[in-house]
């Protein structure tokens, strides 16, 4: 059954709260500048409060509390909460259960911020032109946190101490308190939103489909470097309880540093990480998919018939390279859970020497199946008709 989840209703408190601190950002900031100069700690403390609380959200509110992806300690909950209260984007109660229906329910009215219903609507106007009614029976862990409570019950006492006091006593005592409000409060709050809402407008329609082509959320490196690491959405969306968002080392990913950061100094514990087969697995059913629509939509009738036959099998061979190499690593696992001193060191060698094999089989076949897909697609049509069935 279909629940009327939002009613359009024009919200004029968000609307204004939007006006105002964007206009004395934007425009306000600049002329103040312009009259008294703006000092070294009035920028610093901007771009402190731009990572704080823009790593509040994404690390504190998204991988921490609507998703789990680790545990922390009260410490840094608290840290999260406060700079996540800071960014004003709702209680993280609120905001945790939202989008846990956003993955839920994705694409469809029930998705608080469907992008179905435009780039607008995923942006900002689901904020100023609907009101959503939140469904907090998806959030009963939460409920039970007693410090995630108190700051639902107290929102305006921690939005309001965080995001206002705080920046503003800080730039007193260097004596710029209006500075500081304009530069650490109003344009620092403008930009963490727009950075924010980009996760769901920006990531749902710009990048690859790396993971998942029926997907609408997309990978794309560009967008990281501007949503703290959450560019990539497609990974997210296939697999949303893994602490990482961009999973290859070089993958602009601050949010997963700093939880990694913060698990090497014992702060946080129980990252939970997919397997690399289940993405490999993924990865392969995307390129395969993506790659197959290319030579529908390119070759021409009948000659379409013998390269995707070839493509299939060139899958079937890289998928049964990868089981092996999954079943090598198993049985490694299944002899240390036996108690590998049970075992003479030759097995355990032995067993050692089939996963760099099967790896080794693995990479061969992978490699042969990179190559072919990344060919234009007549040259790939070529190709796939040239490999002997
Ligand atoms: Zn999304
Ligand atoms: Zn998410």
């Amino acid at each position: 059954m279909e629940v009327v989840n939002s009613v359009r209703k024009t919200i004029w408190f968000n609307i204004g709260f939007f006006a105002v601190t964007t206009v004395l950002g934007v425009i306000g900031w600049p002329l103040y500048a312009w009259h008294h100069g703006v000092s070294g700690a009035e920028l610093a403390l901007f771009v402190f409060y731009v990572w704080a609380t823009g790593l509040g959200i994404t690390v504190g509110y998204h991988r921490l509390f609507a998703h789990t992806t680790y545990k922390a300690n009260p410490v840094i909950r608290f840290l999260l909460l406060f700079f996540g209260a800071a960014a004003f984007e709702q209680t993280a109660l609120d905001w945790a259960s939202q989008h846990r229906d956003h993955h839920r329910y994705v694409d469809t009215d029930m998705d608080p911020y469907s992008i179905k219903k435009g780039f607008f609507y995923a942006h900002i106007g689901w904020l100023i032109f609907w009101k959503h009614k939140i469904h907090y029976e998806n959030a009963l862990d939460l409920q039970k946190d007693p410090m995630v409570m108190h700051q639902h019950k107290n929102y305006l006492l921690w939005c309001a101490g965080a995001g206002i006091v705080t920046p503003v006593l800080i730039g007193a005592c260097f004596g710029h308190a209006l500075g500081a409000f304009l530069l650490a409060v109003c344009l620092r709050i403008t930009f963490v939103y727009h950075s924010t809402f980009c996760i769901n407008s920006v990531c749902h329609m710009f990048g690859k489909s790396t993971y998942d082509v029926n997907a609408t959320a997309k990978d794309h490196w560009l967008v990281a470097l501007v949503t703290f690491g959450e560019g990539y959405h497609n990974f997210h969306h296939k697999f949303p309880v893994d602490y990482r968002n961009g999973i290859r080392w070089f993958d602009f990913d601050p949010s997963k540093w700093l939880i990694r950061g913060m698990a090497f100094l014992g702060l946080v514990h129980e990252l939970k990480r997919t397997s690399k087969f289940r993405i490999l697995e993924a990865r392969l059913a995307g390129e395969k998919a993506s790659t197959s629509h290319l030579l529908q939509g390119f070759a021409m009738q009948p000659f379409v018939a013998k390269p995707l036959e070839q493509l299939q099998a060139q899958y079937v061979l890289v998928r049964q390279r990868l089981e092996g190499w999954e079943d090598a690593v198993r049985n490694y696992r299944v002899l240390v859970k036996e108690q590998m001193a049970a075992h003479s060191e030759e097995i355990k060698l032995a067993a050692g020497q089939k996963i760099r094999e099967a790896h080794e089989h693995f990479q061969q076949a992978y490699g042969q199946w990179r190559e072919l897909i990344s060919l234009p697609p007549l040259q790939l049509q070529l190709s796939l008709s040239a490999i002997p069935a």
